[in-house]
């Protein structure tokens, strides 16, 4: 893995949050991955110590972070570094993930005409997923 290519330790609590994350393919808050991680290991898990991991994680370009959700998607793609964006269906919750850096660069070009220096744009749609639309809701 890409931690121990760091000179990192991959450790055993490290892999199990990263598979339940990559498990459930959708967004998790540390809350949801230390209570899924509690059921698999049969013991408590503090969300605090998920929630570290979970950051080293993003750090390490390894998930992904849906910020208007405080959530954490697995990154599927961790070799390519984007400025992930998110479309979010306001009815079911399911998260997709889209890449578009045309409009990122644009969102980062905006912001240092401004006298700005950008980061990364945090670009999340809120909207209805293509099942919720056609249901005509
Ligand atoms: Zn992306
Ligand atoms: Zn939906």
């Amino acid at each position: 893995m890409v931690l121990i290519a760091d000179g990192e330790q991959w450790t055993d609590m490290r892999e199990k949050v990263f598979k339940v994350l990559a498990a459930s393919g959708q967004p998790l808050s540390a809350y949801d991955v230390a209570e899924r991680m509690s059921g698999v290991m049969g013991r408590r898990i503090a969300p605090n110590s998920v929630y570290r991991i979970l950051d080293l994680f993003v750090a390490r370009n390894l998930a992904l972070r849906v910020e208007s959700r405080n959530a954490f998607l697995a990154n599927i793609h961790p070799g390519c570094i984007h400025d992930c964006m998110f479309l979010i269906c306001r009815d079911c919750g399911r998260t997709q993930h889209m890449d578009d850096d045309k409009t990122a660069r644009t969102v980062r070009q905006a912001a240092t005409k401004n006298g700005f220096v950008p980061s990364r744009p945090i670009i999340e749609v809120l909207g209805l997923c293509g099942d919720c639309s056609v249901q005509g809701g």
